[in-house]
């Protein structure tokens, strides 16, 4: 029986199929290779199939940033990249694009260290609750207002190695953030 609020968006061949289609997008984009700034931690297995699956060279790097609480209104680095950016071609990989602040914050962040080119490719991207308007040149899925979790998306660091992307009800994880785990992971 399907678990309540739950249902699966993406299967693994339909996530595998959009991999394969941004990291063509990419591939074709960029003549020169191309540095990948991930955003930890939810990006990391996007990060990992898409570099993978691009036929171009790549540098990846990573960045940790704090979650935006609201209230706090600021956002900032809890772990920097390493690599120069200077006259390189830099394309942020994000898991989701919800409200935009963390993909702003990075994007007027690293602008600053003189990149040839600066854009964002994120997994999916959920228009519904942006509060900074934000362009995104590559996108693997738009989705509706609804909250999601696998493929790298968590729920208090439960779900995210799961191979599929779904709905789920977050009013049910409040109750039991393991209300999910007999489904996702047959245990
Ligand atoms: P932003 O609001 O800055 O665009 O996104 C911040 C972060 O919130 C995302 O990178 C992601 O980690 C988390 N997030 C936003 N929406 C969802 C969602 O639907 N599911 C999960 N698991 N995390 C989300």
């Amino acid at each position: 029986m399907a678990a309540e609020g739950l249902e699966v968006l993406l299967e693994t061949e339909e996530i595998d199929a959009i991999v394969d289609r941004v990291a063509g997008e990419i591939s074709e984009r960029y003549d020169d290779g191309v540095v990948l700034v991930a955003v930890l931690r939810g990006s990391v297995p996007f990060l990992a199939d898409l570099v993978r699956a691009m036929s171009i060279r790549s540098v990846v790097d990573f960045v940790a940033i704090t979650p935006y609480t609201p209230g706090t209104g600021r956002v900032r680095f809890l772990m920097d990249i390493t690599t120069d950016l200077t006259d390189r071609d830099v394309l942020v990989v994000e898991d989701i694009v919800d409200t935009g602040l963390t993909s702003a914050f990075l994007l007027g962040e690293l602008s600053r260290r003189q990149p040839e080119s600066l854009s964002i490719c994120t997994f999916v991207d959920r228009p519904a609750r942006r509060v900074v308007p934000v362009d995104l040149d590559h996108v693997g899925i738009q989705i509706p207002d609804e909250f999601v979790i696998g493929y790298g998306l968590d729920h208090k660091g439960r779900y995210r190695n799961v191979r599929v992307l779904a709905t789920a009800d977050t009013a049910v994880l409040e109750r039991d953030p393991d209300a999910y785990v007999q489904e996702l992971y047959g245990a």
